[in-house]
């Protein structure tokens, strides 16, 4: 059985066909800018399969025709969508709110309801419907499945969700942690297991999902005890373009004092802070680039966000009180060994230390970083929320 793996942005749908038991994938590909005008540049979609890569050009005006162009892709490479064993579509779904908190086979009730998620998420959940509603006129014979970004931290204590705000505000507007990137923090947290050799049940876990977009958890036992973004993704440690935590204090100074309106400080934190905000640009790469040539600026961008992301390692580590794990994941974590380093310098007395040749090692698979014999494993274990989502997708559609 194959599974069709759909993530859809506000302008994008990222895809993938990909057999759920053995994790191969069949084909792959990106449509971006949809709806906007093209001129010069990247291709508007971009498919890969059997090692060769298929590009379209040229305008598209929405979901629905990104996806008709992706299906014909699909069959001029040799892969026709029809012709296929194809046994659901997995959609990734940012908020799930308190009514989704496991993958859930979509009718049109769920649709609403996901749509009606919009306030919580309006710039993600508007384009998960879209493609949902896109690959169900595609597909109408073929199982879709919802699988929420939100939903490993469905089941966070009490304590760790709770915004200690009026509790009846609160109450009515869905105020509470949610917590996001939860389909990676239970992939990596379970090949970490399977790493360590031992029962998921029986380990205490921090990982660091460290990409554009970045968040740490605490695991206890295979339950996520406490996660670092909140109502949205704009919560906890400092990102590509987005502040992570601040006072909110700041919020009312810049309407008061700068005449911001809600959609200009919304797109302050979200699109212009982070490393961005501060250094210029948001890539590690080019960070890394900026720092080695002296720029003053971009090594600031990179002390905040080293010290956002000690901050929450500490605090993980009180919370869980005993740590199995460490591990870092997506694309910083996995990449980036000057980040890793300097994320777990000076903890020695932990039990937390980073091996510096198995850390600079060309290595793209799950390993171990800590030195041998360490008390802590530190690993980097790439994360794949494509292939989790095909999993979930394939188990409930049986
Ligand atoms: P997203 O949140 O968009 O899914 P990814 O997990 O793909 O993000 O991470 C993308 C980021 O990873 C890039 O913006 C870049 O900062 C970083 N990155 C990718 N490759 C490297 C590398 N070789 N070294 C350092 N950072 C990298």
């Amino acid at each position: 059985m194959q599974v069709l793996v759909i993530n859809s942005g506000s302008s994008s749908i990222k895809y993938q066909l990909l057999e759920p038991d053995n994790g191969d994938v069949v084909a792959s590909g990106v449509v971006q800018r949809i709806g906007e005008p093209v001129g010069d540049g990247s291709p508007t979609i971009e498919h890969k399969s059997d090692g060769k890569t298929f590009e379209h050009d040229g305008p598209i005006a929405d979901h629905g025709e990104g996806l008709r162009l992706v299906f014909d892709l699909f069959a001029k490479s040799g892969h026709d969508l029809a012709a296929a064993d194809l046994g659901a579509v997995g959609h990734r779904v940012v908020h799930g709110g308190e009514v989704f908190y496991e993958p859930t086979l979509i009718t049109d009730d769920v649709v609403r309801a996901i749509a009606d998620l919009s306030t919580l998420a309006p710039l993600h959940n508007p384009a998960n419907v879209t493609g949902i509603e896109s690959a169900r006129a595609l597909l109408p014979e073929v199982p879709q499945v919802a699988v929420f970004d939100t939903a490993f931290f469905h089941h966070l204590p009490d304590a760790a969700k709770t915004y200690a705000i009026d509790a009846e505000t609160a109450a009515a507007h869905g105020i509470r942690k949610y917590g996001f990137h939860g389909t990676s923090h239970d992939y990596v947290s379970g090949r970490v297991a399977e790493v360590l050799g031992r029962d998921r049940s029986e380990i205490n876990q921090i990982v660091l999902h460290l990409g554009n977009g970045a968040s740490a958890s605490a695991i206890r036992g295979g339950r996520a005890v406490d996660t670092t973004m909140g109502l949205t993704p704009l919560e906890g440690l400092v990102m590509g373009t987005r502040s992570g935590d601040l006072d909110p204090g700041i919020i009312f100074h810049l309407i008061r004092a700068a005449g911001m309106d809600v959609q200009q400080v919304d797109d302050l934190l979200n699109r212009r802070s982070g490393i961005k905000g501060l250094s210029g640009v948001n890539d590690f790469r080019e960070l890394g680039r900026l720092i080695d040539s002296g720029d003053a600026a971009a090594k600031l961008a990179y002390e905040v966000y080293i010290h956002r992301l000690r901050r929450y390692i500490g605090a993980y580590l009180v919370e869980l009180g005993r740590v199995d794990a460490i591990t870092f994941t997506a694309g910083v974590g996995e990449n980036d060994a000057r980040v890793r380093a300097d994320a777990l310098a000076g903890l020695s007395r932990f039990g937390i230390d980073v091996d510096p040749d198995r850390n600079t090692a060309e290595n793209r698979s799950a390993r171990y970083i800590s030195p041998e014999g360490a008390e802590v494993a530190v690993l980097v274990v790439p994360t794949n929320e494509e292939l989790a989502i095909a999993r979930a997708s394939a188990a409930l559609v049986g």
